[in-house]
C-alpha cells in the first residue's frame, strides 16, 4: 500500500512527488510519459534559470524525486477506484493502492490534421502565446484558430510581432461580441490550411487552393481538450475541462488532489511546479491525518 500515487509525471507531479518523498510517504509515480514540458523547445521564464530547453529539465525533476525515495513507473492509470483504505489505482497490467492520489494529468493541446505540424513544433509552431510571443519580435506570424482564445492569443501576439494573422481553418469565426471587436484588428484568412513547410524552421503554410503564405511563427488556438477522463469518473467537478479545486488544490473528495495544466487556467511551468507543492503539502497532511 501506498502513501500516495501521483498520476502524471510531469512538473506537477514530479514536484508533488518531490515534497511527498521528502516527507516520508511512500510515493508511487505512473506517467505516460507525454509531459507538455518535453515538447518545449526553450524555457526561459523560470525563476533562477536562464535558459534550458524543457526535456533537460524534466529529466532533473525526475532525477531528483527518485533521490528522494519516490517511484516511477512508465504506465497508463485507466482508473481510480474507491476503496476501504482509500484507492485502487489501476492501469492495463497492474493495481496500486493508496491513501491518497494526485491527479497531474496535464491538458491535452488539440491538433489539427496539418501536414508536417509535429515536425516545426518549437521551430515556428507554438501551442502558447504567452510563453512564446517573445521569440517573435518583429516577425510575421498566424494564429490557427477561430474562437475567443485564438483572439486573446492574437492580442498577446501584436506586442510583438511585425504582423499577425488569423487562420480560421475552413471555419467561421466564432466570437463573443467582447472579441468581434478586438478581432477587426487583425487580417483574417477562411482557407483550410493542409501543409506547413521549412528548411529548419518554419517559412509558411500552404493552404488547400495551392495558395501559399509566408510566416515565421504559427500557434495553435484550438480550444484545449483535456484528458479528464479519469476526473469524470470519479465525479471530480469540472469547468470549462479544468478540475475544479480549492487553494489547496484538494478537489472536494477525501484525499484526492490535482494540480497543474489539468487543474489550471494558466498552463505554465511555475504555476504547476506551486500547484504541484501545494498538492504535495495538502497530501502529505491528509495521510498523517489518517495515521
Ligand atoms: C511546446 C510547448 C512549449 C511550452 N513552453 C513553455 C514556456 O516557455 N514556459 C512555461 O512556463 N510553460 C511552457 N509550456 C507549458 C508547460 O510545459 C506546462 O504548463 C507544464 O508542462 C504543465 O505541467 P503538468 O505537470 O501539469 O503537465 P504535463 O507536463 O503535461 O505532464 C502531465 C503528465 O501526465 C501524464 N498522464 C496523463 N494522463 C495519464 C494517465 N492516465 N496515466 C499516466 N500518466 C498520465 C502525461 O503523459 C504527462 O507525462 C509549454 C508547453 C508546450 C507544449
Amino acid at each position: 500500500m501506498y502513501d500516495v500515487i501521483i498520476i502524471g509525471g510531469g512538473p506537477a507531479g514530479l514536484t508533488a512527488a518531490i515534497y511527498c518523498a521528502r516527507a516520508k510517504l511512500k510515493t508511487l509515480v505512473l506517467d505516460k510519459d507525454e509531459s507538455a514540458l518535453k515538447r518545449a523547445h526553450r524555457i526561459e521564464n523560470y525563476f533562477g534559470i536562464e535558459s534550458i530547453s524543457g526535456e533537460e529539465l524534466l529529466e532533473i525533476g525526475k532525477t531528483q524525486a527518485l533521490q528522494f525515495g519516490a517511484e516511477i513507473r512508465q504506465e497508463e492509470v485507466l482508473s481510480i477506484i474507491p476503496s476501504e483504505e482509500g484507492y485502487v489505482v489501476e492501469t492495463a497490467n497492474n493495481k496500486y493502492e493508496a491513501k491518497a492520489v494526485i491527479l497531474a494529468v496535464g491538458a491535452k493541446r488539440s491538433k489539427p490534421e496539418i501536414k508536417n505540424i509535429e515536425k516545426f513544433e518549437g521551430k515556428g509552431i507554438s501551442y502558447c502565446a504567452v510563453c512564446d510571443a517573445f521569440f517573435f519580435k518583429n516577425k510575421t506570424v498566424a494564429v490557427l484558430g477561430n474562437s475567443d482564445y485564438a483572439i486573446k492569443e492574437a492580442m498577446e501576439l501584436k506586442e510583438h510581432a511585425k504582423k499577425v494573422y488569423i487562420l480560421t481553418n475552413g471555419k467561421e469565426l466564432n466570437l463573443s461580441p467582447g472579441f468581434q471587436e478586438k478581432a477587426v484588428k487583425f487580417e483574417v484568412i477562411t482557407e483550410k490550411v493542409i501543409e506547413v513547410f521549412g528548411k529548419e524552421s518554419l517559412e509558411g503554410i500552404r493552404f488547400e487552393s495551392g495558395k501559399e503564405l509566408r510566416i515565421e511563427g504559427l500557434f495553435i488556438a484550438i480550444d484545449p481538450s483535456s484528458p479528464l477522463t479519469l476526473a469524470r469518473k470519479l465525479g471530480l467537478r469540472l469547468e470549462n475541462g479544468i478540475i475544479v479545486t480549492d487553494k489547496e488544490q484538494s478537489t472536494g473528495i477525501p484525499g484526492i488532489f490535482a494540480c497543474g495544466d489539468c487543474a489550471s487556467k494558466e498552463k505554465q511551468l511555475s504555476i504547476a511546479v506551486g500547484e504541484g507543492a501545494k498538492a504535495g503539502l495538502s497530501a502529505i497532511k491528509y495521510v498523517r491525518g489518517i495515521k
